[in-house]
């Protein structure tokens, strides 16, 4: 069966790092029909707008999406394509499997650990009030009548919010996550002995939804704890789930911990079974038309894709053929090499022949 993927192609080095990708996922003999669609700057030179209603369609039908990096500075009056596209299709949950792979310099041993970051609320719903602003004043003044307490009239505010649902659901994708991905351990993180009723309630709903899951373990931490203990003691843990800005956070030091964000693939999912992969670095333009950039977080993101379509053999075969071109370490681009000016680092396309040679290898 052919699937059908909106394709993405992004912009700065986005275009060259897509190319490479799709072909390593071609040579994985699955069978794809990219839908390709172009969202943020290339489609405000094209069609005006940053996020054409077609481009939005074609990821409403197929479901499925493969995203290059989006550069967010579109100009005045286009909001981030990013943020965008996680309100569009209510993309939940943010998925950051970091795992070290021989041959990328990384700080710390063997880890192998997937972020589960709710996407939506907490304090980045965007309900901000600005100083000088009439709607700070009114905001403040109910608050320091409903809470009993001053604030500064020189503050500015920010308002976190954590729901029961966006708990639930977020709590609930980590565990199925795990169970499908033959994880032992689900770890919340959170700050409840601080925040005891917004966090104190995450807290509780993934107690309450970690009943649902006995075959796997369910502990949780202290956001500040888990920071010393993830560079301490990563093998300790497993998947871990937490509220948008602990998320956010942790999911780049945990990045770090493998060897940055070059190397980290992630995906965006949502309550409609809408999926966007993706790398999580950005689109460095300075690059842009150079064939010099690593394609890996992309094809990494393009395992967690084929394993969401169902072509799990598949994405463990591409997974298992990067992992030894980067192992081996000749056929790699620039920042994979220990020196970064070595002259016989490959660019992004020579990158993708050497993981295609490597599949058809693994496949002979
Ligand atoms: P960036 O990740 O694009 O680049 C920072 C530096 O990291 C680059 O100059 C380069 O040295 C290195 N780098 C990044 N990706 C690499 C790769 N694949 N291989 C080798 N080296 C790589 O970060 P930035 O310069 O802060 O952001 C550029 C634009 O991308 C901004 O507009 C930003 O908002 C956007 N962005 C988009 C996404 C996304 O679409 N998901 C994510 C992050 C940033």
């Amino acid at each position: 069966m052919s699937h059908r993927i909106t394709l993405i192609p992004g912009d700065g080095t986005g275009p060259e790092i897509v190319a490479a990708t799709c072909r390593a996922i071609e040579a994985t003999g699955v069978e794809i029909e990219w839908d390709r669609r172009e969202i943020g700057l290339p489609a405000i030179a094209r069609y005006g707008t940053p996020f054409p209603p077609e481009a939005i369609e074609s990821i409403r039908t197929n479901k499925v999406g493969l995203k290059g990096p989006l550069t967010t500075e579109l100009g005045k009056g286009f909001r981030s394509v990013n943020v965008a596209l996680r309100r569009e299709f209510d993309l939940y949950a943010n998925l950051r499997p970091a795992k070290t792979y021989p041959g990328v310099r990384a700080p710390m041993g063997n880890v192998d650990l997937v972020v589960v970051r709710e996407n939506i609320e907490d304090l980045y719903a965007g309900i901000e009030f600005d100083l000088g602003t009439p709607e700070l004043a009114t905001v403040r003044a109910v608050i320091e009548q409903a809470g009993n307490t001053k604030i500064r009239e020189d503050a500015a505010i920010s308002i976190k919010t954590i729901s029961e649902m966006g708990s639930r659901r977020i709590v609930k994708f980590a565990f199925e996550y795990a169970r499908a991905n033959g994880r032992k351990k689900v770890t919340a993180v959170h700050k409840a002995n601080v925040m005891k009723f917004t966090d104190g309630l995450f807290l509780r709903v993934a107690g309450e939804v970690a009943r649902d899951y006995p075959d796997i373990e369910f502990e949780d931490r202290i956001v500040d704890n888990m920071c010393m203990q993830l560079v301490q003691k990563p093998e300790l843990y497993d998947v871990l789930v937490l509220p948008n800005l602990y998320g956010d956070i942790v999911s780049d030091l945990v990045a770090g911990l493998v060897g940055g964000l070059g190397v980290a693939p992630g995906a965006n999912i949502g309550a409609n079974g809408v999926a966007v992969f993706e790398a999580i670095h950005g689109s460095a333009p300075k690059y842009a038309g150079q064939n010099k950039v690593n394609p890996m977080a992309l094809m990494l993101a393009g395992t967690l894709m084929l394993r969401h379509i169902g072509e799990r053999a598949a994405g463990d075969r591409l997974e298992r053929a990067i992992a030894a071109v980067v192992a081996v370490g000749k056929d790699v681009t620039y920042d994979l090499k220990p020196n970064r000016d070595d002259p016989t680092a490959v660019g992004t396309r020579e990158f993708a022949d050497a993981v295609i040679t490597q599949l058809a290898a693994v496949h002979a």
